[in-house]
């Protein structure tokens, strides 16, 4: 497969989409990043990455983060983690409060950020430093000693968390949170802060495509597993705009309000494409459709 000649087709064919939408303004750190902004990365199962545009800048990484979470609290503490949250599109906005009373402080899935709080929180408690956790896991599989959290952005999360933290409150008051809120809410914005570009990302999301083997051969999640947490991406993994996501790429995705979104081929490559115009759902606009003509020029798709 000529990865390198379909980004670069992709690049021309997304072009006039490229700063459609809006960057994420809800986070003040976030929204004076350049809306021109467009980079693609693909990484293959050995560890070669093709990239074209932006594709080494650094980016917030935001909800994307909340694959990698999932990830190492199954591979801590297995099946567990699903008396906590549970595996249906929530068919809501990623920060909406309304099915959580309904639903008595079990959130709809993992990657909605109330479920992305039971999911840290559950990191939290196996390892008792889940950003740190997070962000070494990051290092090491991207092969990129120098990520790091983003404290100005960070700081301008837990300054505008209103609605994070009362998310986590509400699920605590119904015994779903086991570490001290304001604690948890530190470690989930901080893991939101990480910067990483789409090479990074291609790159540590590789287990997803080799069915739970790391990049140094040993085993993160059973083969079952990784097609769990690939088969939540694709049903969840873009909030209320994944049954469109699934219709254009027909790939599990993860997107995040950095204008990041990460795609997985199971058993063939990995994808992340960048660029900051949000549509009204949080999801790039031009990213969604470089995926969507990744999976049309190649036919790579899970169906
Ligand atoms: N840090 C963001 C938030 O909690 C993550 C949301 C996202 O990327 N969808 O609101």
């Amino acid at each position: 497969m000529d990865y390198q000649g379909v980004l670069e087709e992709i690049a021309r064919d997304v072009a006039p989409l490229i700063g459609s939408g809006e960057p994420a303004a809800y986070i003040p750190a976030l929204a004076d990043v350049d809306p021109k902004r467009f980079g693609m990365a693909v990484a293959d199962l050995d560890g070669n990455v093709y990239g074209v545009g932006d594709w080494r800048t650094p980016f917030s990484a935001q909800s994307i983060t909340k694959v990698f979470t999932l990830a190492l609290v199954l591979a801590h503490g297995g099946d567990s983690v699903w008396e906590h949250v549970g595996r249906e599109p929530s068919g809501n906005p990623f920060n909406s409060l309304v099915q959580l009373e309904y639903e008595n402080g079990i959130p709809r899935n993992p990657f909605i950020n109330a479920g992305a709080l039971v999911v840290t929180d559950r990191l939290q408690t196996w390892t008792g430093d889940a950003s740190s956790e997070l962000l070494e896991f990051l290092r090491r599989e991207s092969g990129n000693p120098e990520l790091a959290f983003n404290a100005e952005v960070a700081g301008s999360e837990s300054e505008h968390g209103d609605r994070n933290a009362a998310l986590a409150h509400f699920m605590a008051s119904y015994g779903n949170i086991a570490n001290p809120v304001p604690a948890l809410l530190d470690h989930y914005f901080w893991q939101c802060s990480i910067e990483t570009s789409c090479a990074d990302l291609a790159l540590a999301a590789r287990f997803l495509a080799r069915h739970g083997l790391l990049a140094d051969g040993s085993r993160l999640l059973t083969r079952s597993e990784a097609k769990q947490v690939n088969a939540v991406m694709l049903t969840c993994g873009t909030y209320d705009a994944a049954g469109e996501f699934a219709y254009r790429v027909g790939l599990p995705g993860k997107s995040g309000v950095g204008g990041g979104i990460v795609a997985v081929v199971p058993g063939q490559c990995t994808l992340c494409v960048w660029s900051p115009g949000l549509d009204e759902r949080g999801n790039s606009v031009a990213g969604v459709a470089a995926l969507d003509r990744f999976t049309t020029l190649t036919g790579l798709s899970v169906f």
